[in-house]
């Protein structure tokens, strides 16, 4: 099969079930919140999109924050390793801090942001993923939000990359493995 071919994504999750399910996550999030402020942060780069849809149908006074993290490189595969490459510099103590993942796979990504913000000591702190894996998982994670249950694919679209690519994508597709 030639390059070109396999890089073609193969669609997983159209937009429109996207944004039906990005809504329904908002307004879950906004009943459980409700009286109180929160602090998003969105884990860059993959989950700007999820979050900007998401922020925009939460009915709550938010502030924004942005945590870079990388793991991934180039390739398809965790390194395990996590590097911080955008840190936040307000303080969270005493503030209600809501994460917001593109994709939990082996979970060691979000493990490590849950425990370095937990450390700040926020009044509560809870995750949001659009994606999880549940068979790629190797650590015990409990994510409070998650917008679907998906296999083993390698994903891209809707934020989400593959080499730097995909990104615009308005939906969910996999890449075949074999890079
Ligand atoms: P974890 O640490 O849970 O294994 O990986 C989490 C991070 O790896 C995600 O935030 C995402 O950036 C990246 N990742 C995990 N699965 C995929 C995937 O299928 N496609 C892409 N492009 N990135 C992924």
């Amino acid at each position: 099969m030639s390059e070109e071919k396999k890089l073609t994504p193969k669609l997983l999750i159209p937009e429109v079930q996207l944004q039906k399910r990005v809504a329904e996550l908002a307004r879950e999030i906004a009943t459980d919140y409700q009286g109180r402020e929160v602090v998003a942060v969105c884990v860059l780069k993959g989950s700007f999109i999820f979050f900007s849809d998401l922020i925009r149908q939460m009915d709550l006074p938010i502030t924004c924050e942005f945590l870079g993290v990388s793991s991934y490189g180039n390739k398809m595969v965790s390194s395990g390793e996590v590097k911080v490459t955008l840190d936040i510099n307000e303080p969270l103590e005493g503030k209600h801090v809501l994460i917001v993942e593109d994709i939990v796979d082996t979970g060691l990504t979000l493990f490590y942001i849950m425990s370095a913000l937990k450390a700040r000591k926020p009044a509560s702190l809870k995750s949001c993923a659009l994606l999880l894996k549940p068979e790629c998982l190797k650590t015990e994670m409990d994510v409070d939000y998650i917008g679907f249950k998906i296999g083993s694919e390698f994903v891209v679209g809707y934020g989400v990359d593959f080499a730097g690519k995909f990104r615009e994508l308005p939906y969910i597709g996999y890449l075949e493995q074999g890079h």
